[in-house]
Parts: C-alpha cells; sequence; structure tokens
C-alpha cells in the first residue's frame, strides 16, 4: 500500500476541510488515485469561506497552498503538512505525467493561453494536449460545448486557470461528465509566461510572498487588513 492508499484523515480549518499532505508527490499519488478537483486554500479562502465555496472546497481535495493554512493545521495537529504551491504543483504534474497521460488546458487571455501551450509544448515535446481553449468564456452554450468536448476527449488531467469560484463551478460541472484529476490554477498560466512576476524566492523561501505582492500591488492592502483576524485566530489557537 503507498502513502496514498492510507486513508488521509482532513483538518477542519473553521469548516474549511484540508487534507495535510506532506508534499506533492504525496498529493499527486492521492488525486490520481481518487480523481477529482484540486483546490487550494489559503488563509483568505478560509477568511472568506461561505456557502458557495465551503461545498467546492469539502467535496474535492482541498490542499494548503499558503503559509496561514500550514500554520493552522499544524496547530490542529497536522505536523507534517507543508505548504504546497499550486503554481508550482501543476508543472510537477507535467514533470510526472507528460509522455503516459493526457491533458486538457483550458485559461487566461488568448495571447497568455497560446504562449503557455506554446512553452508546454517547447519543455515537453512528448506532452500530449488533447484540447485547449482560453478562459473567456462568452455564454452558457460555449461552456456547454467545452464541457461536452471534455467529456468526449476524456483527457487524465484537466487544467483550468480562470480565478475563484469561476473555474471551481466549471470543474465541477465537468467532473459529474468525466472523472479525471481536474486543478484550478488561477493566475499561474500568467506567471507560466512570464506576464505576471511572481515574488522573487527570498520571499517564497520566507513565507512571505504575501508581502511582496502587496508591495507590489498596494490595492491589496484591504484584502490584507482580514489577516489580522486570521493572525489573531492562529495566536490565541482559534481554529
Ligand atoms: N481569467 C479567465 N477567464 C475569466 C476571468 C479570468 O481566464 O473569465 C483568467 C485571467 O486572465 C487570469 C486568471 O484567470 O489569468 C485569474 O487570475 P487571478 O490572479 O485573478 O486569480 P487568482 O489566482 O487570484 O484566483
Amino acid at each position: 500500500m503507498n502513502e496514498a492508499s492510507q486513508t488521509i484523515e482532513r483538518i477542519d480549518l473553521r469548516g474549511v476541510k484540508v487534507y495535510p499532505f506532506t508534499g506533492p508527490d504525496h498529493l499527486i499519488d492521492f488525486a490520481d488515485e481518487h480523481k477529482g478537483i484540486l483546490v487550494a486554500v489559503n488563509a483568505e479562502k478560509i477568511m472568506n469561506a461561505n456557502e458557495l465555496t465551503l461545498p467546492i472546497l469539502n467535496n474535492n481535495i482541498a490542499y494548503c497552498d499558503g503559509s496561514g493554512a500550514v500554520l493552522a493545521a499544524r496547530q490542529k495537529g497536522a505536523t507534517q503538512a507543508v505548504k504546497i504551491a499550486g503554481c508550482e504543483l501543476w508543472l510537477k504534474i507535467i514533470e510526472r505525467y507528460h509522455d503516459t497521460k493526457t491533458f486538457y488546458i483550458i485559461g487566461a487571455k488568448t495571447e497568455v493561453h497560446d504562449e503557455t501551450i506554446r512553452r508546454l509544448l517547447q519543455r515537453w515535446p512528448d506532452i500530449k494536449i488533447v484540447g485547449h481553449r482560453d478562459g473567456y468564456i462568452k455564454d452558457d452554450t460555449e461552456r456547454q460545448a467545452l464541457i461536452d468536448d471534455v467529456a468526449d476527449k476524456r483527457p487524465d488531467v484537466v487544467f483550468v486557470a480562470m480565478g475563484s469560484p469561476k473555474q471551481e463551478l466549471l470543474m465541477a460541472d465537468m467532473l459529474k461528465r468525466h472523472r479525471a484529476i481536474y486543478q484550478g490554477l488561477g493566475g499561474s498560466f500568467d506567471v507560466f509566461t512570464d506576464t505576471v512576476k511572481r515574488a522573487p524566492k527570498w520571499w517564497i523561501d520566507h513565507n512571505i510572498e504575501f508581502a511582496y505582492r502587496l508591495i507590489k500591488q498596494p490595492k491589496r492592502i484591504t484584502r490584507n487588513f482580514k489577516f489580522i483576524k486570521y493572525a489573531w485566530w492562529l495566536l490565541w489557537h482559534k481554529f
């Protein structure tokens, strides 16, 4: 029995139930065995959880993609839990399966999307992309056509980079028609194509990537005020 076959007890973080994976390989093994939607959880998603997002988080494979979520999970006994960055995870999934599984790739603006596909093919010439399209879906007819196409092509892995909760709602509808590994990627294609810069490694390594984004995008300050409350929960063991 590999690590993934073992039952993994989820940790409840104020209603958000996360799997305390011990690393990306642990997560990928689990996702391959169980299929479903990989959903990144950070402090902001825990703070903003509501009746629309909770079912999405709790009916799928939620993992800690943020130091705040990891600290809370560890506080609740999951001492082995680590942060898994969604914007790196999808590349690890491709690295592992590019020559054995099929992929469907959705999301971002047309230019960013096309550049993503170009770079993927450049890095993994043998990657099997059975379908792809940008993330700007005009109406229900187009949305339905996409869901039909995914069900028809039956990819093993589907990446959707459209931001939350739009991407999760789309993946949930796709999953009803076709079982696969789905991952929501937010703005990862913008980072992958160098359209948007991620924080330098030092900031990432010291778990303060959020502070870098704050300096670069000061408008995010109102989003960050909420974290004072989150820090208070952490400090006083309120999880
Ligand atoms: N996007 C999309 N379709 C939409 C709206 C957004 O494909 O209808 C893309 C957008 O171009 C960007 C990403 O989704 O690449 C959203 O990035 P953001 O950083 O806002 O998402 P987050 O990571 O915060 O969820």
